[in-house]
Protein backbone atom coordinates (compact mmCIF):
# COMPACT_ATOMS: atom_id res chain seq x y z
CA UNK A 1 0.00 0.00 0.00
CA UNK A 2 2.04 2.87 -1.22
CA UNK A 3 -0.69 5.92 0.45
CA UNK A 4 0.01 7.80 3.07
CA UNK A 5 -2.88 9.13 3.93
CA UNK A 6 -5.26 6.45 5.06
CA UNK A 7 -6.57 8.66 8.03
CA UNK A 8 -6.74 5.69 10.58
CA UNK A 9 -2.90 6.01 10.24
CA UNK A 10 -2.19 9.79 10.86
CA UNK A 11 -1.97 9.86 14.11
CA UNK A 12 -0.07 6.59 14.48
CA UNK A 13 2.34 8.33 12.26
CA UNK A 14 2.37 11.07 14.04
CA UNK A 15 3.43 9.29 17.14
CA UNK A 16 5.97 7.68 15.48
CA UNK A 17 7.54 10.73 14.40
CA UNK A 18 11.74 10.29 14.18
CA UNK A 19 12.68 14.08 14.42
CA UNK A 20 12.20 15.63 17.92
CA UNK A 21 10.49 18.49 16.34
CA UNK A 22 7.43 16.82 16.29
CA UNK A 23 4.69 18.75 17.82
CA UNK A 24 3.79 15.78 19.64
CA UNK A 25 7.74 15.09 20.84
CA UNK A 26 7.43 18.63 21.82
CA UNK A 27 4.72 18.48 23.93
CA UNK A 28 6.52 16.39 26.51
CA UNK A 29 9.26 18.95 26.98
CA UNK A 30 7.95 21.96 25.58
CA UNK A 31 10.21 24.65 27.19
CA UNK A 32 12.87 22.79 28.45
CA UNK A 33 15.81 25.24 28.01
CA UNK A 34 18.82 24.15 25.93
CA UNK A 35 21.87 23.76 27.50
CA UNK A 36 22.96 27.58 28.13
CA UNK A 37 20.72 29.38 30.24
CA UNK A 38 18.52 31.48 28.31
CA UNK A 39 15.37 32.56 29.44
CA UNK A 40 12.22 34.41 28.23
CA UNK A 41 13.15 37.82 30.22
CA UNK A 42 16.58 37.87 29.61
CA UNK A 43 17.67 36.87 25.92
CA UNK A 44 21.36 35.86 25.17
CA UNK A 45 23.70 38.78 24.60
CA UNK A 46 25.12 36.77 21.97
CA UNK A 47 24.18 33.63 19.79
CA UNK A 48 26.63 31.23 18.89
CA UNK A 49 27.10 27.66 18.07
CA UNK A 50 27.69 25.34 21.24
CA UNK A 51 29.16 22.07 20.86
CA UNK A 52 28.43 19.71 23.65
CA UNK A 53 30.25 16.35 22.58
CA UNK A 54 31.48 13.87 24.86
CA UNK A 55 35.06 12.94 24.62
CA UNK A 56 34.69 9.23 23.24
CA UNK A 57 32.56 10.66 20.26
CA UNK A 58 34.52 13.36 20.09
CA UNK A 59 36.61 11.99 16.56
CA UNK A 60 33.73 10.88 14.37
CA UNK A 61 31.93 14.06 15.03
CA UNK A 62 34.75 16.02 13.70
CA UNK A 63 33.94 13.69 10.89
CA UNK A 64 30.83 14.52 10.02
CA UNK A 65 31.47 18.31 10.65
CA UNK A 66 34.44 18.46 8.34
CA UNK A 67 31.63 16.33 5.70
CA UNK A 68 29.54 19.00 6.17
CA UNK A 69 31.59 22.13 6.24
CA UNK A 70 33.57 20.73 2.84
CA UNK A 71 30.66 21.71 0.89
CA UNK A 72 30.14 25.84 0.44
CA UNK A 73 26.46 25.51 1.89
CA UNK A 74 27.60 23.87 4.36
CA UNK A 75 30.22 26.33 5.65
CA UNK A 76 27.54 28.98 4.85
CA UNK A 77 24.78 27.44 7.02
CA UNK A 78 27.40 26.85 9.74
CA UNK A 79 29.42 29.98 9.73
CA UNK A 80 26.05 31.95 10.00
CA UNK A 81 25.00 30.06 13.43
CA UNK A 82 28.62 30.27 14.20
CA UNK A 83 27.71 34.27 14.47
CA UNK A 84 24.20 34.25 14.75
CA UNK A 85 23.40 37.38 16.51
CA UNK A 86 21.13 35.86 19.52
CA UNK A 87 20.27 32.25 18.55
CA UNK A 88 22.34 29.92 20.21
CA UNK A 89 22.32 26.67 19.05
CA UNK A 90 23.23 24.06 20.63
CA UNK A 91 24.76 20.33 18.75
CA UNK A 92 24.69 17.13 21.14
CA UNK A 93 25.38 13.60 20.52
CA UNK A 94 23.18 10.86 22.16
CA UNK A 95 24.40 7.32 22.28
CA UNK A 96 23.02 4.37 20.75
CA UNK A 97 20.72 6.18 17.97
CA UNK A 98 20.89 6.21 14.19
CA UNK A 99 18.43 9.44 14.10
CA UNK A 100 19.10 12.74 15.18
CA UNK A 101 16.14 15.42 16.18
CA UNK A 102 16.00 19.01 17.06
CA UNK A 103 14.09 21.21 19.38
CA UNK A 104 14.36 22.56 22.66
CA UNK A 105 13.70 25.68 20.54
CA UNK A 106 13.23 28.99 22.83
CA UNK A 107 11.99 32.81 21.69
CA UNK A 108 13.00 36.00 23.32
CA UNK A 109 10.11 38.84 24.07
CA UNK A 110 10.58 39.86 20.50
CA UNK A 111 9.53 37.26 18.98
CA UNK A 112 13.17 36.05 18.07
CA UNK A 113 14.32 32.77 17.99
CA UNK A 114 17.16 32.40 20.64
CA UNK A 115 18.03 28.81 21.60
CA UNK A 116 17.62 25.63 20.06
CA UNK A 117 19.51 22.02 19.93
CA UNK A 118 20.58 19.70 17.40
CA UNK A 119 20.93 16.30 18.84
CA UNK A 120 22.31 13.47 16.83
CA UNK A 121 23.03 10.16 17.67
CA UNK A 122 25.54 8.60 18.01
CA UNK A 123 25.42 6.43 15.18
CA UNK A 124 24.15 8.07 12.24
CA UNK A 125 26.77 7.02 10.28
CA UNK A 126 23.94 3.84 9.39
CA UNK A 127 20.53 3.86 9.21
CA UNK A 128 18.38 4.82 6.23
CA UNK A 129 14.50 6.44 7.27
CA UNK A 130 12.41 5.35 4.88
CA UNK A 131 11.35 7.51 1.39
CA UNK A 132 8.00 8.05 1.69
CA UNK A 133 9.14 10.91 4.19
CA UNK A 134 12.81 10.95 3.81
CA UNK A 135 13.49 10.90 -0.14
CA UNK A 136 16.74 12.52 0.34
CA UNK A 137 18.67 10.49 2.98
CA UNK A 138 16.68 7.40 1.82
CA UNK A 139 18.04 7.86 -1.66
CA UNK A 140 21.41 7.53 -0.41
CA UNK A 141 21.30 3.66 0.56
CA UNK A 142 21.87 2.25 -3.15
CA UNK A 143 25.53 4.33 -3.72
CA UNK A 144 26.21 3.28 -0.15
CA UNK A 145 26.14 -0.32 -0.68
CA UNK A 146 27.61 0.67 -4.17
CA UNK A 147 30.75 2.03 -1.74
CA UNK A 148 29.90 5.48 -3.46
CA UNK A 149 29.21 7.41 -0.49
CA UNK A 150 30.69 6.39 2.70
CA UNK A 151 28.91 6.80 6.83
CA UNK A 152 30.09 9.97 7.21
CA UNK A 153 28.11 11.98 4.12
CA UNK A 154 25.16 9.93 5.28
CA UNK A 155 25.89 11.71 9.17
CA UNK A 156 26.74 14.84 7.56
CA UNK A 157 23.37 14.63 5.32
CA UNK A 158 21.63 13.85 8.29
CA UNK A 159 22.92 17.34 9.97
CA UNK A 160 22.11 19.15 7.20
CA UNK A 161 18.34 17.46 7.80
CA UNK A 162 18.40 18.92 11.15
CA UNK A 163 19.87 22.36 10.42
CA UNK A 164 16.96 22.83 7.49
CA UNK A 165 14.45 22.35 10.90
CA UNK A 166 16.30 25.02 12.70
CA UNK A 167 15.88 27.24 9.90
CA UNK A 168 12.72 26.95 9.31
CA UNK A 169 11.32 27.31 12.65
CA UNK A 170 13.26 30.40 12.68
CA UNK A 171 10.43 31.78 10.29
CA UNK A 172 7.53 30.43 11.77
CA UNK A 173 5.86 33.19 14.53
CA UNK A 174 6.47 32.09 17.89
CA UNK A 175 2.32 32.46 18.28
CA UNK A 176 1.49 29.74 15.87
CA UNK A 177 3.73 27.24 17.04
CA UNK A 178 2.90 27.83 20.66
CA UNK A 179 -0.83 27.41 19.03
CA UNK A 180 0.36 24.22 17.45
CA UNK A 181 1.75 22.24 21.06
CA UNK A 182 -1.34 23.42 21.94
CA UNK A 183 -3.81 22.70 19.97
CA UNK A 184 -2.21 19.47 18.45
CA UNK A 185 -3.01 17.13 21.62
CA UNK A 186 -6.59 18.02 21.41
CA UNK A 187 -6.85 17.50 17.91
CA UNK A 188 -5.26 13.97 19.00
CA UNK A 189 -8.14 13.82 21.13
CA UNK A 190 -10.93 14.54 18.93
CA UNK A 191 -9.58 12.39 16.07
CA UNK A 192 -8.96 8.90 17.86
CA UNK A 193 -12.82 9.42 19.19
CA UNK A 194 -14.83 10.41 16.55
CA UNK A 195 -13.91 7.59 14.37
CA UNK A 196 -11.09 9.24 12.75
CA UNK A 197 -13.22 11.08 10.91
CA UNK A 198 -10.97 14.39 9.82
CA UNK A 199 -14.16 16.43 8.28
CA UNK A 200 -14.90 16.77 11.81
CA UNK A 201 -16.05 20.59 11.70
CA UNK A 202 -14.03 20.51 15.35
CA UNK A 203 -10.85 19.06 13.44
CA UNK A 204 -11.50 21.47 10.22
CA UNK A 205 -11.53 24.91 12.60
CA UNK A 206 -8.37 23.83 14.83
CA UNK A 207 -6.48 22.90 11.64
CA UNK A 208 -7.48 26.31 9.68
CA UNK A 209 -5.89 27.88 13.18
CA UNK A 210 -2.71 25.80 13.17
CA UNK A 211 -1.80 26.00 9.25
CA UNK A 212 -3.23 22.27 8.81
CA UNK A 213 -3.19 18.75 10.12
CA UNK A 214 -1.07 17.62 12.86
CA UNK A 215 0.38 14.87 9.95
CA UNK A 216 0.48 18.08 7.66
CA UNK A 217 2.14 20.18 9.82
CA UNK A 218 4.73 17.18 10.91
CA UNK A 219 5.24 16.00 7.18
CA UNK A 220 5.76 20.22 5.67
CA UNK A 221 8.35 20.10 8.95
CA UNK A 222 9.82 16.87 7.88
CA UNK A 223 10.47 17.60 4.15
CA UNK A 224 11.85 21.30 4.90
CA UNK A 225 14.57 19.30 6.67
CA UNK A 226 14.69 17.43 3.33
CA UNK A 227 14.84 20.22 1.23
CA UNK A 228 18.21 21.42 2.96
CA UNK A 229 19.80 17.81 3.02
CA UNK A 230 18.97 17.88 -0.72
CA UNK A 231 20.84 21.39 -0.73
CA UNK A 232 23.98 20.01 0.94
CA UNK A 233 24.18 16.82 -1.22
CA UNK A 234 23.73 19.34 -4.57
CA UNK A 235 27.12 20.75 -3.22
CA UNK A 236 28.36 17.19 -2.32
CA UNK A 237 28.39 15.29 -5.12
CA UNK A 238 28.21 17.73 -7.79
CA UNK A 239 31.28 17.12 -9.21
CA UNK A 240 30.09 12.56 -8.84
CA UNK A 241 29.61 10.66 -11.48
CA UNK A 242 26.60 9.15 -9.92
CA UNK A 243 24.82 12.91 -9.30
CA UNK A 244 22.44 12.53 -11.34
CA UNK A 245 21.17 8.97 -10.53
CA UNK A 246 21.14 10.31 -6.93
CA UNK A 247 18.78 13.36 -7.77
CA UNK A 248 16.61 10.72 -10.00
CA UNK A 249 16.18 8.70 -7.44
CA UNK A 250 15.29 11.55 -4.80
CA UNK A 251 12.94 12.97 -7.68
CA UNK A 252 11.22 9.51 -8.09
CA UNK A 253 10.44 9.41 -3.92
CA UNK A 254 8.81 12.88 -4.33
CA UNK A 255 6.69 12.18 -6.97
CA UNK A 256 5.79 9.19 -5.20
CA UNK A 257 5.02 10.00 -2.08
CA UNK A 258 5.48 14.12 -1.54
CA UNK A 259 4.12 15.47 -4.69
CA UNK A 260 2.71 18.49 -2.96
CA UNK A 261 5.25 19.06 -1.57
CA UNK A 262 7.53 18.72 -5.06
CA UNK A 263 8.34 22.51 -5.61
CA UNK A 264 10.99 22.93 -2.68
CA UNK A 265 12.82 20.00 -4.28
CA UNK A 266 12.66 20.79 -7.97
CA UNK A 267 14.15 24.57 -6.90
CA UNK A 268 17.15 23.15 -5.44
CA UNK A 269 17.46 20.74 -8.84
CA UNK A 270 16.80 23.86 -11.17
CA UNK A 271 19.74 25.69 -8.93
CA UNK A 272 22.44 23.33 -9.70
CA UNK A 273 25.49 24.74 -11.94
CA UNK A 274 24.37 24.37 -15.56
CA UNK A 275 27.27 21.83 -16.12
CA UNK A 276 26.20 19.75 -13.59
CA UNK A 277 22.56 19.48 -13.97
CA UNK A 278 20.16 16.83 -14.69
CA UNK A 279 16.63 17.16 -15.45
CA UNK A 280 14.09 17.18 -13.06
CA UNK A 281 10.88 17.58 -15.21
ZN1 LIG B 1 13.42 15.71 10.76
Amino acid sequence: MKSKRMPGTLFVIAMFACCAVSATAQKANPLRSATRNVSLAEPAETGGIREVIPSKFQKRYEEWKAEFLSTDIGKAQWDMYAHHPHLVLTITINSNSKGAGSGKYKWNDSGELVAATISLGSEIERGYPSSVYYPVMNALEPFESQRLIDGSMLAATKLAHEFGHVMKISSVPRSLYDLQIQLVPVYNKIFLSNGYNVNDPRLVDIAQKIGGNPVQIWEDREYWGEANAMLFLRDRVAKEKFHCRLFGKIKQAVEEYAKDYEERFAEIAKSQGAIYSCSWK
